[in-house]
């Protein structure tokens, strides 16, 4: 059976807004951009190493409207799903959101994804996600809002907003890298969950390949989740190397937590820790990454009930 692969896209990591919380300020500080041509030749690339889904994001991927709209166009022609993550600057007025959405479907893409949280909203009126998300509605375009919180009380009433108006929302929990790093964390009571990831890597303008999104340049002591870069080595094989990696097989199916209860975390310190803060602790240690790497093939591996 074929692995399924889909990427992350980062076309150009420009953005009009700057959210407090943003995890890609961290990664590219420097605002980059790919070439379209470039762009679309590793979109067709991708089609060829059988990628089903690509998702634009990186900064704004909408401030270059008429680039991703031929990317889009060049998803459809190979039958790759296309996403688009997106702030909602544009949804100004109903009539701009209708003239967007529909020129988005026109153009192929598959589904919009609407960034919202209290950090975006200091930015953008959250009316334009209502808008944008009725458009969605009216032109059967599949859509769900994003809905970035740290659990606190402060964003109740930001997803009263989205409930008040039946919008499709899933709450992702603020990753505490780039700007957000330096939030002060907001206790969250759990059972001690596996923390399990499903890693879909991230290509940036410059063609930096990283095993997912949310960490890019974050694990600069080991290099752990870098693949390589597209001048060099081939979608394919970047693709296979992320396959292959036998801890990556593990971050997967076994989780990290299991993994840093194998390495002697204690119980009550591994719970304090959020998922991609338990992965740096694990993989951004030359220490643990080698105790992990002689131990993924036999030990580790059937570190199981
Ligand atoms: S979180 Fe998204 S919308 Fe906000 S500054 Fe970062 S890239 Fe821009
Ligand atoms: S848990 Fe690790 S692999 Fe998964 S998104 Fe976070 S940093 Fe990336």
């Amino acid at each position: 059976m074929k692995p399924v692969r889909q990427i992350a896209f980062g076309y150009s990591t420009q953005c009009n807004i700057r959210c407090g919380h943003c995890v890609a300020s961290e990664a590219s500080p420097e605002t980059a951009k790919m070439e379209l041509e470039r762009a679309i030749c590793i979109i067709q690339e991708m089609a060829g190493a059988n990628v089903t889904g690509i998702s634009f994001t990186a900064g704004e991927p909408l401030l270059f409207f008429d680039d991703i709209c031929e990317l889009i166009q060049i998803c459809q022609e190979h039958g790759i799903y296309s996403r688009i993550v997106t702030n909602g600057y544009w949804a100004k007025t109903r009539e701009n959101a209708n003239r967007v959405v529909s020129e988005l479907i026109s153009n192929g893409l598959s589904q919009l994804r609407l960034s919202y949280s209290r950090w975006h909203q200091q930015h953008i009126n959250h009316e334009n996600i209502l808008r944008a998300a009725l458009s969605c509605q009216k032109y059967n375009l599949d859509y769900f809002i994003s809905f970035v919180t740290d659990f606190s009380k402060k964003d109740d009433s930001l997803e009263q907003y989205l409930r008040a108006h039946h919008l499709k929302y899933f709450p992702e929990p603020v990753i505490y890298f780039g700007r957000a790093g330096k939030f002060d964390r907001q206790r969250v009571f759990t059972d001690y969950s596996p923390n399990l990831c499903s890693m879909n890597p991230y290509l940036t303008p410059e063609l930096d390949m990283y095993a997912c999104c949310d960490a890019a340049s974050r694990f600069s002591e080991t290099e752990f989740l870098y693949l390589g870069n597209l001048r060099n080595e081939s979608i394919d094989t970047l693709f296979k190397k992320t396959e292959n990696h036998v801890l990556y097989h593990l971050i997967r199916t076994m989780g990290l937590t299991n993994m840093a209860s194998y390495l002697g975390f204690k119980a009550s310190e591994i719970v304090e820790y959020r998922k991609c803060e338990l992965c740096e602790k694990l993989f951004n240690s030359k220490e643990n990454l080698s105790a992990l790497t002689k131990s993924a093939a036999t030990d580790l591996i059937s570190w199981r009930r």
